[in-house]
């Protein structure tokens, strides 16, 4: 579905994506891991073109994306939920769930748009008991599950996501990562991007692992969880 093939990006002279090659199939988790700095969100953004690679290229469903504006990525079928879920403070739970569906407006019936924030409502109940809310007022939790609803009214058949864990207490990351195993089994292809590489692991088909902007490891899920190189860095443990 996904082909990212030997990109370089910079951020001026610095090149902080060096040959990064990755591939995500049709209905598989892959996740990226890395440390801090390690340049995933780089990834992503070169995934949509907010930041634009040097070389290489991005093939979604088979044509080359790499070169075209990020709403028609997202046009395409791609969303981002970023890092630090940046949602409209001021703006309503309601308000903010309608914005992501904001390329759809001319195309969808409003039935459709119904059907698809009951949708999300059922996936995350609190974001229908707070639709009226100010965004900003919501806890850390509360955002996320808001970022996520905003990135599915896209439609996307490719939802990539920034640190969804970060910040949250371990009884929230598990609901947000029991809502992501749901949508994955209602068909959602899922490329995540993780510090936290135990709970990305135990989601993940398949996962690579990023060090100062190359992939140096790549391998199922499974396999990763069991790989020294991954226990020592992300695990803490010394063997
Ligand atoms: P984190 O987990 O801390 O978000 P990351 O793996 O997502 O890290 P990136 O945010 O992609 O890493 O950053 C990779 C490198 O690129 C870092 O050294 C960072 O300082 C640098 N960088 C990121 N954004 C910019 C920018 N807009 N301008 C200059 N350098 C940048």
């Amino acid at each position: 579905m996904l082909k990212v093939k030997n990109i370089e990006t910079y951020y001026g002279n610095v090149k902080v994506l060096d040959k990064v090659s990755v591939e995500v199939k049709e209905n598989e988790v892959v996740t990226i891991i890395g440390a801090n700095g390690a340049g995933k969100t780089t990834l992503l953004k070169s995934i949509m073109n907010l930041v634009s690679p040097r070389e290489g290229e991005v093939l979604f469903l088979d044509e080359k994306i790499n070169k075209i504006e990020t709403e028609k990525i997202v046009s395409r079928g791609i969303s981002l939920v970023p890092e630090g879920r940046q949602v409209f403070p001021s703006l309503t739970v309601f308000e903010n769930i309608q914005l992501g569906a904001f390329l759809r407006y001319r195309k969808s019936k409003p039935d459709e748009i119904k059907k698809d924030f009951d949708f999300i409502y059922n996936l995350f109940p609190v974001l229908k008991e707070r639709t009226n809310q100010q965004a900003g007022t919501l806890s850390g939790g509360e955002q996320q599950m808001l970022a996520i609803g905003r990135g599915l009214m896209s439609k996307p058949k490719l939802l990539l996501l920034d640190e969804p864990s970060m910040g949250l207490a371990p009884g929230l990351i598990k609901e947000i990562f029991i809502a992501l195993r749901r949508l994955h089994q209602e068909g959602l292809t899922i490329l995540l991007v993780e510090q936290d590489a135990n709970i990305a692991l135990s989601l993940a088909d398949r996962g690579y692992v990023l060090q100062t902007g190359k992939v140096v490891l790549t391998d199922s899920g499974e396999n990763l969880i069991k790989n020294k190189l991954v226990k020592e860095i992300y695990f803490g443990k010394s063997i």
